[in-house]
């Protein structure tokens, strides 16, 4: 049997609480221990209490002294776009000299420059490129991703991104959840309504058969998929058997939160434009809102989502990276806690929870990860800062000094896993 003991953190945050997503005052309850300790055995969390007692119960476990540092679950990042070939830095340059989107599509950027590259990469190539940037996650201190799937656009090139994030789970300790996004965007050689007969009758049933994916997400936006169309891609998922998750109301109101509320997804993400009606509507089958303010920053946006009104509708809120190469080409979460607090008004706290134990619960995740109480894994971060409000406040500067999965040191603070 092997067994961990850390002992002594300034603050052991264990996000303990009721076996559901936090909502209202709750996320603001992080359970903190101070003088903590954690005793982990066969990948587990066996006790999480005060040092002093945790220290009683250790027998000949491993002893970590995490004096002066926070201990506390690994962020769950739940939307992520993890595997894409290459970069967009020619569209990062032309948009810092004031360029649109449509004059960077024009020359030849956009997504569909990702698509093109991730087509021509062989499975080999887009593993390694994956495989840096897992490594990237775990650095940030998250221990859990969802990936999506979106640069292929053909039912090969698509079903490919899934099994690199399949092969991908087995050579990397970063745990992955995959969805399946095949409505990401149109591929220019079809028009929209045969692409979504192809999404429909022969990608979602070959990705189902060979269960490549817990969930499907859809694009829904003008230009993009629009309510009707997102509606036949998410039912004839749902009949298949994924869960649901959606890219909704980011650039215009479409109605997108109430097509979610009404296809009873688990996740309605983005709602950068999202109004009372969405908020409401998504409350009524409570819908979690998966906000990613890391997108609106990097595109030089200032319209955040409203979190504020979603918490106040209790709404069981999470905060994620959205890491893709275009619009949000982060994969820190203490970056988007710094900006949920400083431009969504959200507290420490309240940022915390919505990344780990309320983005565990949008994953479906929720009995095994996100927070340090008995019978859960054993995945948490050892941060080199005694509060965690630190994690939100510096920002900029990486802070982790050590990464567990399972009760496994994953990664010292050199960086190497
Ligand atoms: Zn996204």
């Amino acid at each position: 049997m092997s067994s961990l003991a850390v002992l002594h953190a300034s603050q052991l945050v264990t996000l303990a609480g009721p076996k559901r997503p936090r909502v209202g005052p709750e996320l603001s309850e992080l359970g903190v221990i101070r003088d903590g300790g954690l005793l982990i055995r066969n990948g587990k969390v066996e006790r999480a209490g005060p040092s002093h007692e945790v220290e009683k119960t250790v027998g000949d476990a491993k002893i970590v002294n995490a004096r002066g540092r926070v201990v506390m679950p690994g962020f769950v990042d739940a939307h992520t776009h993890l595997v894409f070939a290459g970069n967009r830095l020619e569209d990062f340059e032309r948009r810092s000299r004031g360029e649109t989107y449509e004059q960077i599509a024009k020359a030849g950027g956009g997504i569909w420059s990702t698509v093109e590259k991730t087509r021509a990469a062989s499975e080999t190539n887009l593993l390694a490129q994956a495989k840096k940037h897992a490594n990237w996650f775990l650095r940030c201190g998250t221990t859990t991703v969802e990936a999506k799937s979106g640069y292929g656009l053909t039912v090969e090139d698509e079903l490919k991104i899934l099994r690199v994030i399949r092969q991908l789970k087995e050579e990397v300790p970063l745990e992955i959840v995959p969805t399946f996004l095949g409505a990401h965007a149109i591929p220019r050689e079809v028009s929209s309504d045969e692409y979504l007969d192809v999404v429909v009758t022969k990608m979602l049933p070959r990705v189902t058969a060979e269960k490549l994916a817990d969930f499907c997400d859809v694009f829904c936006e003008r230009g993009y998929f629009n309510i009707d169309q997102s509606r036949k891609i998410l039912s004839v998922a749902k009949k298949l058997g994924l869960s649901l998750r959606g890219h909704v109301d980011q650039l215009t109101n479409s109605g997108g939160a109430t097509l979610m509320a009404e296809m009873r997804a688990t996740t309605a993400d983005h709602l950068e434009q999202t109004d009372e009606q969405g908020i409401a509507a998504l409350k009524k089958t409570n819908v979690q809102p998966v906000l990613v303010p890391g997108s609106v920053y990097a595109l030089g946006s200032s319209r955040y989502p409203r979190a504020r009104e979603m918490i106040e509708a209790g709404l069981a809120i999470v905060l994620a990276t959205d890491f893709n190469p275009g619009s949000s080409p982060t994969p820190s979460m203490p970056m988007v806690l710094s900006l949920a607090c400083t431009q969504m008004t959200m507290s420490p706290a309240e940022a915390i929870t919505a990344s780990t134990v309320n983005a565990a619960y949008s994953l479906n995740r929720g009995d095994a990860i996100g927070s340090l109480e008995p019978g859960k894994f054993g995945n948490f971060v050892i941060f080199d800062c005694e509060d965690y409000r630190e994690l939100a406040y510096w920002f900029g500067l990486p802070q982790t000094h050590a990464v567990y999965v399972r009760g496994e040191c994953v990664l010292k603070n050199n960086g190497d896993t």
